[in-house]
């Protein structure tokens, strides 16, 4: 098992799942269109497992499909999950997904510089995307793919499994209230000892950089989403123990800092070489917020100046394929926005904490 796996299984304790529950995570009602999303895999690695999982447990989408290099893994994933045949393909072959009635979505669950490319076939064979994070290596690749979904009029939306989180929801919701009062600072803290040195996340070419794309990405959109701003300045600084295991190019811990328009500041640390950080906490006039373990796959910990927070923990993967569905067919708006725009902005952000660390100097965000 990967350390990053067992990392996220740490935090994901004893606690069994209760039951989902919509109602937790929607933003109104769910829509007259009850149509079920149709959705084929790509990648059939540890993350896509996670999600095909989860969704066994969906009401509202369905894993009807699955694409990998591997024939093997599409005969065992068409045994364990019930998918025909018809619906399987490779990555030489899966633009015919254009010719598939049955599939409404592909989600792309590959290797982070293998999704810009991917992105766009899917997107040209006339299917909705769904992108894991982080959605391009950056900031350029990104809006390309945001263009090309616009030009085959389907729709990008990047798998921010936290943004359906109900404690994460709850603490935006206080803030929207104005039970904080004015925002003052920001703290997120992520990060993990990776394993493995031989593994695709250390290899700049496959993962577009290190920490920083894979989990850093967690506290620079939990920035975004727990102050309520987006970011005018970031200054950033990077340290490196092991430049073996951590090549060039590949960043094992970076601590930015970003200024936001309302005066709040934020301070977060992405790192492959501690253990224990998953940490947001949030500062403000009248009052804080904690959660700690703050991104992983949960149960999810909250607490504010009010108390524990008590929402239950939902099955992330699931919540968000369902919310998914919602968005795609009925239209729905997320509290906090899952679409391709919302990824360019932290690959922006992402450039700019490379530029930062590259030059020491502040560099100013237009997002
Ligand atoms: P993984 O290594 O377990 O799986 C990657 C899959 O891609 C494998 O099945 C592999 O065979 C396939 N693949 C296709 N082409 C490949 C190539 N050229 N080189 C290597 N593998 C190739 O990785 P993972 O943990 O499943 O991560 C996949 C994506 O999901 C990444 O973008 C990652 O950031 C994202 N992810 C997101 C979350 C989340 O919580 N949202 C969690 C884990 C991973």
């Amino acid at each position: 098992m990967s350390s990053r796996r067992k990392f996220l299984e740490k935090l994901t304790g004893s606690a069994v799942a209760l039951a989902v529950l919509p109602k937790v995570v929607s933003a109104g009602g769910r829509g007259n269109d009850s149509r079920t999303l149709r959705v084929a895999i790509m990648g059939l690695g540890s993350y896509g497992t996670r999600v095909a999982d989860a969704m066994q447990s969906c009401t509202r989408a369905k894993l009807v499909g699955a694409i990998s290099g591997t024939p093997s893994k599409l005969v065992d994933w068409q045994r364990k999950y019930g998918i025909a045949a018809k619906n399987c393909y490779n990555y030489s072959n899966f633009d015919a997904v254009r010719d598939n009635p049955d599939i409404d979505a592909v989600y792309v669950i590959t290797p982070n510089a293998l999704h810009h490319d991917q992105v766009i076939r899917v997107a040209r064979a006339g299917k909705h995307v769904i992108c894991e994070k982080p959605m391009a290596t950056d900031a350029k690749l990104a809006q390309e793919m945001v263009d090309a979904c616009d030009k085959a009029d389907v729709k990008l939306l990047v798998g921010y499994r936290m943004h359906f989180e109900p404690k994460t929801l709850e603490i935006i919701r206080m803030r929207k209230a104005g039970d904080f009062g004015k925002i003052k600072f920001f703290q997120g803290l992520a990060g993990f000892q990776i394993g493995d040195p031989s593994q695709w996340r250390l290899n700049r070419q496959l993962a577009g950089g290190g920490a920083m794309m894979d989990i850093g990405i967690y506290a620079v959109n939990g920035a975004r989403y727990m102050v309520g701003e987006e970011p005018v300045w970031v200054t950033a600084q990077e340290t490196k123990t092991d430049p073996v295991k951590f090549k060039e190019g590949v960043d094992e811990t970076i601590q930015f800092q970003f200024g936001f328009p309302g005066g709040a500041v934020a301070s977060c640390l992405s790192t492959y070489s501690m253990n224990n950080l998953d940490r947001f906490f949030l500062d403000a006039e009248n009052g804080w917020a904690e959660l700690f373990p703050a991104t992983g796959y949960g149960p999810i910990r909250g607490r504010t100046f009010k108390g524990e927070l008590s929402q239950p923990h939902i099955t992330h993967q699931t919540v968000q394929m369902d919310e998914m569905a919602a968005i795609l067919f009925d239209g729905k708006q997320p509290i906090v926005p899952v679409d391709g725009r919302e990824a360019v902005k932290d690959m922006k952000i992402i450039d700019a904490i490379f530029e930062a660390v590259r030059t020491g100097k502040k560099i100013s965000l237009h997002l």
